[in-house]
C-alpha cells in the first residue's frame, strides 16, 4: 500500500504540472478532483482564457516529504505531503497577459489511502457491454473501447486535495543573496552607527571622513564586511516580525482550526466515523469548486442548492490550507455539516484577472443510514430510457435522451453556499 502511495504523489506532483493541457487526466487526483480540473478547463477555453503554469522543484530537498502530517479515522489513512517549487503562474488572452505571478512555494497534496483491504487496480474486467478485457483501474474514466461508463469504488491511494504556501526559505545561495538585500536597506542605520561610534569611540568628527580619502576607504571596507552580517540580523528581525504579525492577526483563526477538528471529530465519531475533518474538508473544496465551474450547477448529482450567480466571472479556486467547522447537526436521518472554506479566488474581469482572498460558508449533507462497504464494487451504467451510458458523478441527466437517471447517490451533498 505505501509504495501506491508514493507513486501517487510523485504521480499528482507530474500530472499537475500539465492539468491545463488539452484532454489531460489527473488520474493520480480522486474523481471529484479530476473533474475539477476538467471543469476548470471548459471555463477557460469559454472566456477565451490560456493558463500556462509552471512548477520547478527546487531547495535542498527537491523530492519533498511524503509524511509531514497524517490522521487516521475508522477506513482511512489522511496524509500530507509536502514538495518545493518555483511556482510561475500566467493567463493570457489573445496573446495578452492578463495576470502574472511567480513564487517560491511550497504545494502540500492531501493524500487518502485505505488502511486495508485488496489493491483490485490491476485485476481484469470485462466490459458487460463490448466484452473487451481492461485492467479496474483502466476503467475509471469509462471503456476505452465502447465508451461504457462504470459506478465504481474509489481506487485508493488518490490526491483529494492541494494547496500552496508561499515559502521564505530555500537554497544557500538564495539565503546569501536575501542577506545582502537586507544589507542594503540597513546600510543607512549602518553608517549612522557607525559615524556615532568613530565619534564618541575615537573623537573622528563625521566632516573628516569627507576630508580624508584613507578614512573614506576604511569606512566603505568597513561597511562591505559587515553588509551580510548586518543584513542576516535584519532578515531574521523581519522574519520575526511576520511570524508576530500572523499569530497576532491568525490566532484566532489558528484556535478556531485546531477546536474545529475537535468538535468536527467529537460530533461524527456518533454519526459517520469514516471521515475525519481532513477528508471532509478536502471533499467540500472539490465539491466547492465543481459548483463554482460548472455551467449548469442543478445537473450536478451532489447539488441540492439554487443556481449560483457567485461565481460567474471565477476561473480559478485554490485552497489556502484552512478551513473551520462551524456547525454540525442531525435530523432525519442526515448529517450536516457548516464549515468554512479559506480560499483565493481569481476573477476575471474581462481587461484583467483579479486575485482575491476570499471566504465561502457551505453546507453538506449525508445520509446516516448507508453503511460504508469496504468491499470494491463495479456496475456498468446504463440509462433505463435509451440504454445510453454516462458518468453519473457529474451529471444527473442522460446527454443522450435527457432523461433523469440516478443510481443512489449516498455520499457527502452540497445544500448551500455562501459568500462571507
Ligand atoms: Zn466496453
Ligand atoms: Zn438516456
Amino acid at each position: 500500500m505505501s509504495d501506491n502511495r508514493e507513486k501517487t504523489i510523485s504521480d499528482f506532483r507530474e500530472e499537475i504540472k500539465h492539468a491545463y493541457e488539452p484532454g489531460a487526466k489527473i488520474m493520480s487526483a480522486d474523481r471529484e478532483l479530476r473533474f475539477c480540473f476538467e471543469l476548470q478547463r471548459d471555463r477557460f477555453a469559454k472566456r477565451n482564457l490560456v493558463c500556462n503554469e509552471e512548477m520547478i522543484d527546487r531547495g535542498r530537498f527537491p523530492q519533498g516529504f511524503n509524511r509531514v502530517r497524517s490522521w487516521q479515522d475508522g477506513r482511512y489513512e489522511t496524509t500530507w505531503a509536502v514538495n518545493f517549487i518555483d511556482h510561475k503562474k500566467t493567463y493570457t488572452r489573445d496573446g495578452n497577459v492578463q495576470y502574472k505571478k511567480k513564487q517560491k512555494q511550497s504545494m502540500y497534496e492531501t493524500v487518502v489511502d485505505v488502511r486495508s483491504g485488496e489493491d483490485v487496480s490491476n485485476d481484469a474486467y470485462c466490459c458487460p457491454n463490448c466484452g473487451a478485457v481492461s485492467t479496474v483501474s483502466e476503467l475509471q474514466e469509462g471503456c476505452a473501447h465502447c465508451g461504457t461508463s462504470f459506478k465504481m469504488s474509489e481506487l485508493y491511494p488518490k490526491v483529494s486535495n492541494y494547496f500552496f504556501v508561499y515559502d521564505e526559505a530555500g537554497s544557500g545561495k538564495e539565503l546569501f543573496q536575501k542577506t545582502v538585500r537586507y544589507g542594503l536597506y540597513m546600510l543607512p542605520l549602518t553608517l549612522g552607527f557607525f559615524l556615532w561610534t568613530s565619534y564618541s569611540n575615537q573623537g573622528i568628527e563625521p566632516i573628516q571622513f569627507i576630508k580624508e580619502p584613507g578614512l573614506l576607504i576604511k569606512m566603505i571596507i568597513g561597511l562591505i564586511g559587515t553588509l551580510p552580517v548586518v543584513g542576516f540580523f535584519g532578515w531574521f528581525l523581519s522574519i520575526w516580525g511576520k511570524f508576530i504579525k500572523t499569530i497576532l492577526t491568525d490566532l484566532p483563526l489558528i484556535f478556531s482550526v485546531m477546536s474545529s477538528r475537535k468538535s468536527f471529530a467529537r460530533n461524527m465519531s456518533r454519526i459517520c466515523p469514516e471521515y475525519t475533518f481532513e477528508r471532509f474538508s478536502a471533499r467540500m473544496m472539490s465539491l466547492l469548486k465543481i459548483v463554482a465551474y460548472s455551467e449548469r450547477d442543478e445537473e450536478l448529482p451532489f447539488y441540492k442548492g439554487e443556481q449560483n450567480d457567485l461565481f460567474d466571472d471565477v476561473v480559478d479556486i485554490t485552497f489556502r490550507g484552512t478551513s473551520t467547522c462551524r456547525r454540525v447537526r442531525e435530523k432525519d436521518n442526515m448529517v450536516y455539516v457548516t464549515a468554512d472554506l479559506y480560499v483565493e479566488t481569481a476573477h476575471d474581469l474581462g481587461t484583467k484577472i483579479k486575485v482575491k482572498k476570499e471566504k465561502y460558508r457551505v453546507t453538506a449533507g449525508r445520509r446516516i443510514d448507508v453503511p460504508f462497504s469496504t468491499n470494491f464494487s463495479i456496475t456498468a451504467i446504463q440509462c433505463r430510457s435509451c440504454g445510453g451510458s454516462f458518468n453519473v458523478y457529474k451529471t444527473k441527466k442522460c446527454p443522450y435522451c435527457g432523461s433523469e437517471y440516478r443510481p443512489e447517490y449516498d455520499d457527502w451533498a452540497l445544500y448551500d453556499i455562501k459568500k462571507r
